[in-house]
């Protein structure tokens, strides 16, 4: 016997019904971020390592330690996008975006790449909705796609959301904080986990973000990084938890959520919640603006402001079970005897193109084990053809709901059948 093949740890398969209730959530975004006025951009899944290395940052933990990288057969070194904000400012670079239009606003969905311990809600192939602001500098922006987040959960029934607001300031601002910063832990170095250690002397305001326990511990009493920024970043700091509150989005503030990307600006944010038993698996989004990027990936200067969410902490904090999301046909045609079976396909042929869901049986099976089959999909309407059907021109259409049944001609079946689809 042959071995089975499994697929790669922490890279799962999405089967129905599961993947209805991903396709509702992502219709949703769409839907919300189109009356937003953002448009989908799709970009490469692999891009070249540098980007990364440069675009979030040698020394985060994406670029240090997650990132699926390996040489092309050309020994080109590329990596499989373990985010998407870098692939979206090469892009709009490549093609000078800023020429065409002041603003753009894009959003994406699709699959990203880190290399992490599995853990419920943590994977290596993961997918992210996201979304992408360029051109404008105004925090009222910060709060729209903030505000367009928590209308997004609150529609879809999530409910204990968290919204937590910091602002990380201009480079300058973090260069004071930073300073604040690593003379309050220095006294503390032996303290800190191994990570931390050596993040004192990379990107020390990592530290805010570790999530082991004693490092938490350790930051409580660290200083408020919104002491260290200067009065332009105060004031758009400000300006933009006003526009929160104009936009009636519960929020607090947070000084020790900094993200752990190395391109972050001004306005940081995360929102939590949905699932209570996520863990630190619960940061449901996160985002924040990143003014920097663009001109340090070669491009002309241009704020910027995003974020993105995880697909799969999202799904685990939907309510309802997966089977509720999948659209059950609207008839299914039951067929006694060969011949009918024959017409019986031929007319649901007909009335799939015209834009029905139909549900037919291909196999010779009895009508009893048919109309278990249309319960079971929770099918409204049934429509059973035999051979006085066949002979007469005539069907009925049993109403599942209502447990009654009206006659009509055959080739009255496809408005019969529309009518009770919108009606
Ligand atoms: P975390 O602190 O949980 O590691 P992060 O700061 O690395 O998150 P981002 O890079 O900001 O995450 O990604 C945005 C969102 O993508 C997260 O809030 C989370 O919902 C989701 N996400 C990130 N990494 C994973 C992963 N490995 N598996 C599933 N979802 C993820
Ligand atoms: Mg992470």
């Amino acid at each position: 016997m042959s071995r089975v093949i499994k697929s790669p740890r922490g890279m799962n398969d999405l089967l129905p019904p599961e993947s209805s209730k991903w396709l509702y959530f992502e219709s949703a975004c769409r839907s919300l971020f189109e009356r937003f006025g953002y448009l989908e951009v799709r970009t490469p899944i692999v891009e070249s390592t540098e980007l990364f290395a440069r675009g979030i940052g040698e020394a985060t933990d994406i670029v240090e330690k997650e990132m699926y990288t390996f040489p092309d057969r050309k020994e080109r070194s590329l990596t499989m996008r373990p985010e998407m904000t870098a692939g979206c400012a090469r892009s709009y670079i490549e093609h000078a975006i800023h020429k065409r239009e002041p603003v753009t606003r894009w959003f994406y969905t699709g699959p990203m790449f880190r290399y992490e311990r599995m853990q419920t809600g943590r994977y290596r192939q993961f997918y992210q909705v996201g979304v992408e602001a360029f051109g404008a500098p105004e925090p009222s922006v910060d709060a729209e796609q903030i505000a367009m987040l928590y209308a997004l959960y609150t529609q879809l029934g999530v409910t204990d959301l968290d919204v937590v607001v910091n602002s990380v300031g201009t480079g300058d601002d973090r260069q004071r904080y930073r300073e604040a910063l690593v003379a309050f832990l220095t006294p503390h170095r032996s303290e800190l986990c191994e990570d931390c250690q050596r993040r004192m002397d990379t990107n020390p305001l990592r530290i805010l973000d570790c999530k082991v326990p004693s490092c938490q511990l350790l930051v409580v009493d660290a200083p408020n990084i919104l002491e260290s920024l200067g009065p332009d970043s105060r004031a758009h700091f400000d300006q933009m938890r006003r526009h929160l509150d104009g936009f009636e989005i519960p929020h607090r503030v947070n000084p020790r959520v900094v993200r752990g990307l190395d391109y972050y600006t001004a306005t940081v944010f995360e929102i939590l919640g949905g699932s209570a038993n996520l863990g630190t698996q619960s940061t449901l989004v996160g985002g924040g603006r990143y003014d920097t990027l663009i001109e340090r990936l070669g491009g002309p200067p241009t704020p910027a402001m995003g974020f993105a969410l995880g697909v799969e902490r999202a799904i685990l904090s939907l309510p309802g079970d997966p089977s509720e999301y999948v659209n059950a046909p609207l008839a299914y045609l039951a067929a006694h005897g060969t011949a009918a079976r024959e017409r019986a396909l031929a007319i649901a042929h007909r009335l799939r193109v015209a834009g029905l869901r139909i549900e037919v049986e291909h196999r010779e099976v009895g009508l009893k084990a048919q109309f278990k089959r249309a319960d079971k999909l929770g099918v409204r309407y049934v429509v059973t053809l035999g051979e006085d059907e066949l002979a007469s021109g005539e069907v009925k259409i049993r109403d599942m709901n209502r447990r009654q049944e009206i006659a009509v001609k055959l080739r009255d079946l496809e408005s019969a059948l529309k009518q009770r689809a919108h009606g």
